[in-house]
């Protein structure tokens, strides 16, 4: 399974997300603390999105490891946002291992990542993809659950969804599709952050005008606070919501 985090706040750089930290994200690519028994390292790629100013954002994604690009810890080092969507990447097995099939996945504002697996891909889930567009099904990223949950939550914000009910509906939908699956998905548009827990770890750190909401807390800080499994977060700065998901 994946470990992504996105942060809302004051400019930091990418590194101070990626790769300062205790735990940062970069060191949970291969000593992840709670995985869940959902795999063991986090070393089939690598994403990180991020919001120059108040424009779209821009990605960087590897089909690597966050420790074996050259490029990434220099351009952490000299980057900063505030508002950066980032993840490493567990491959579920057979899934592909392409750029495109790391989170972020992204449309205009929105950057999204999903922690977890569908069960019984991908025929638990035609039903499902058949609802959507012939057209989001030819462009998918990649032929992931992830990708796919990406193109569902998408769909649910063009026809006009609260991010909040986008990502709450999609994981109802999905988890009785496809009992057992696991769920996280995170969502933002540089302004919000929602992102549920739905069978994997979720935490969420509010300080001074920013908000961090993580697989895992990255550091020791005892302002982190975890989220119940079932619960959906939804953050802006100033603002942390956590509500029960629907069960349907
Ligand atoms: N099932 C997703 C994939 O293979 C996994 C994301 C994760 O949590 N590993 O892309």
């Amino acid at each position: 399974m994946c470990r992504h985090l996105a942060y809302l706040g004051p400019p930091v750089t990418l590194a101070e997300l990626l790769f300062d930290p205790v735990y940062s994200l970069a060191r949970q690519s291969w000593a992840p603390r709670d995985m869940r028994g959902g795999g063991t390292i986090n070393a089939d790629g690598f994403g990180v999105g991020w919001y120059p100013g108040d424009g779209e954002p821009v990605r960087y994604r590897r089909a690597q490891p966050i420790w074996s690009d050259p490029t990434i810890a220099d351009l952490a080092a000299v980057t900063r946002a505030g508002a950066v969507l980032a993840a490493v990447r567990s491959a579920t097995v057979g899934m592909a291992v392409l750029d495109g099939a790391a989170a972020p996945f992204a449309q205009g504002r929105w950057l999204f990542s999903h922690n977890g697996v569908i069960r019984g891909w991908p025929d638990a889930v035609v039903p499902l993809a058949a609802t959507l567009p012939v057209r989001d099904l030819l462009t998918l990223d990649a032929a992931t659950d992830s990708a796919l949950l990406w193109a569902l939550v998408r769909h649910r914000l063009r026809a006009g969804d609260d991010p909040a009910e986008a990502v709450a509906r999609t994981v109802a939908e999905v988890a009785a599709a496809a009992p057992g699956s696991r769920l996280n998905l995170l969502l933002t548009d540089g302004r919000r952050v929602v992102a549920s827990a739905a069978g994997h770890a979720l935490s969420v750190r509010a300080a001074q005008g920013s908000v961090l909401v993580a697989s895992e807390p990255h550091d020791d800080d005892p302002g982190w606070r975890p989220v119940p499994e079932g619960h959906l977060v939804v953050a802006t700065v100033n603002e942390v919501r956590v509500r029960p998901l629907p069960t349907r």
